[in-house]
């Protein structure tokens, strides 16, 4: 059966945008409606003779296609930005959180139809995506109950002069978006810009445009102001425009760190703020002292959550020698166990690649690293890959310096704390790092030496919304998630109220 998204016209509030599918093999869908989203409704580009295949990780197959905007359609959709802006930031927090709240219902109810989309056009399995879905509305429901919290303080000066400060938002904020959670990372960066009374063009990742439109649809449907998330597609061109426009006041961006530097530097043009969450390294310490079971179920959430496309992966493995053989002999064993195949099944533990991983040579590979074919032929033409554990590591192999971005799991040998510590810190970035221990003292004096911007003890990966994400060194600037990202999304005016007569000097 062949499953269509192809209406064109706006459908009515709250149904789903495609019928559901079980399994990929079942049935095909086939996107046909535009992928832009700007002034309330989805739109064609004019650079369609540029149209760009999209693909169907999980079988290889035209997914749809892309339609990149050029200079026009950028124009349209930072002018249409501005237009929300005027309505929105003038709103009350309360009123902003109200809309806001009512999107995540609507996410909350779509829950079903946002996952599977999310996995045939990036391949992870349907229970993490609808993990992703429900962070995401969480995301937004958190900064909804934020919108009313913002304030500013009060200073009193000399002679019944005072002071004041309000925080104010900073207009049309760009987000850029990675391939590896496209809906959450929309809601991630749309919930504390919207919550703060910003505005926002979206890009996302030309391999997986399929999600932020719905998520630009909710928000219009909850009753946002038209343009307030607006998507534009396209790669580094239209992504270019965007960061150069005048008419931006902010840039977002999710992706590697040789796509951020530039960013930057093109953001730095017109002074604008960035916030960058950027590409790792991360290291992940077993000490001998832990709970092996607990040690071994961490290492795998910290290398095979969306088939090892996260950014914050702890892949650096080390363990102390003592506990080395066991646990590798554990870790290989569950490793081989992970179901790999059609990410809608109920049972798939690992999904499809979005693109061909390269492995490393030097390693001892102790388990997976090839290309896996599934039974079921409609799937033979997707990317799947079987999980890799990589034994007897060393700190100098390219597969222990460089960022992957697949399942593959290097473990590494130490003896001392000190030795493990001076070696996982010995990288450009510092997104994240994990240890496993049961001795408090040294968990908090390790984590206190870690140079990394989210630290796990005993756990891994996981990402509660009200807690700060993001990274030290090249892993990134700025925050994502929890307090603090307000004052990215915001900018402090300071009013000075004179109720005397003014000193004059002159
Ligand atoms: P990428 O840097 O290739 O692309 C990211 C986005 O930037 C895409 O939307 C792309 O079209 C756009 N882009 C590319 N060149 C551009 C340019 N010159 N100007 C403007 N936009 C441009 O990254 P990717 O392959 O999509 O994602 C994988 C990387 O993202 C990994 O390094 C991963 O670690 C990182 N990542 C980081 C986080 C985090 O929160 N720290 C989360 C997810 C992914």
């Amino acid at each position: 059966m062949l499953q269509r998204l192809a209406a064109t016209q706006r459908r009515p509030a709250a149904a789903p945008l495609a019928a559901a599918v079980r399994c990929i093999s079942s049935g095909s869908v086939d996107i046909t409606v535009p992928l832009n989203f700007w002034a309330g409704r989805r739109r064609t580009s004019k650079e369609k003779c540029n149209k760009e295949n999209v693909y169907e990780p999980a079988t290889g197959r035209v997914l749809c296609h892309l339609e990149p905007c050029g200079a026009v359609e950028v124009d349209e959709a930072v002018e249409s930005a501005k237009s929300a802006f005027g309505h929105w930031s003038k709103m009350s927090g309360m009123e902003r959180a109200r809309i806001m709240i009512e999107a995540a219902h609507i996410i909350e109810s779509r829950r079903e139809n946002i996952a599977e989309m999310e996995v045939v056009n990036n391949g992870k399995s349907i229970t993490e995506a609808r993990l992703d879905v429900d962070s995401a509305r969480l995301c937004i429901e958190y900064y909804a109950g934020l919108a009313c919290t913002l304030a500013g303080q009060h200073i009193q000066l000399p002679g019944g002069s005072f002071a004041y400060t309000r925080r104010e938002p900073l207009g049309v904020c760009v987000g850029i978006g990675a391939w590896n959670y496209p809906f959450q990372i929309a809601a991630w960066k749309s919930a504390p810009a919207l919550a703060c009374g910003n505005s926002m063009v979206f890009k996302p990742s030309p391999v997986t445009p399929v999600t932020a439109v719905m998520l630009a649809e909710i928000y219009a449907e909850a009753g946002a102001p038209e343009g307030l998330l607006n998507v534009v597609q396209g790669g580094q061109e239209t992504g270019s425009l965007l960061c150069h426009h005048p008419d931006v006041a902010k840039v977002s961006f999710t992706g590697s760190v040789s796509t951020g530097k530039k960013i930057m530097e093109m953001a730095s043009k017109g002074v604008k703020p960035v916030t960058l969450e950027l590409g790792g390294k991360s290291p992940l310490l077993i000490f001998q002292d832990s709970d092996l079971e607990n040690a071994v179920r961490g290492a795998l959430m910290a290398n095979f959550l969306s088939q090892g496309q996260v950014c914050s992966n702890g892949t650096r493995v080390f363990v102390q020698k003592n506990i080395l053989p066991e646990f590798v002999e554990e870790v290989v064993k569950r490793t081989q166990a992970i179901e790999i195949g059609d990410p809608l099944l109920e049972s798939t533990r690992m999904g499809a690649l979005v693109n061909q991983p390269h492995l490393e040579k030097g390693a001892t590979v102790l388990c997976g690293g090839e290309p896996f074919v599934p039974s079921d032929h409609k799937l033979r033409g997707g990317y799947y890959m079987t999980p890799c554990v990589l034994g007897d590591c060393t700190d100098e192999m390219t597969c222990v310096k460089e960022e992957i971005f697949g399942p593959v799991m290097s473990v590494l040998s130490f003896e001392t704390e000190e030795e493990v510590l001076h070696r996982a810190n010995n990288t450009t970035m510092g997104l994240a790092a994990g240890v496993f221990t049961r001795d408090v003292m040294r968990a908090h004096r390790v984590v206190g030496h870690l140079k990394a911007g989210s630290c796990f003890i005993n756990n891994y990966n996981i990402t509660p919304v009200e807690v700060p994400f993001g990274g030290f060194k090249m892993s990134g600037i700025g925050r994502e998630n929890g307090q603090v990202t307000v004052e990215h999304y915001s900018q402090l005016k300071t009013v000075f109220v004179e109720m005397g007569d003014v000193d004059c000097l002159f």
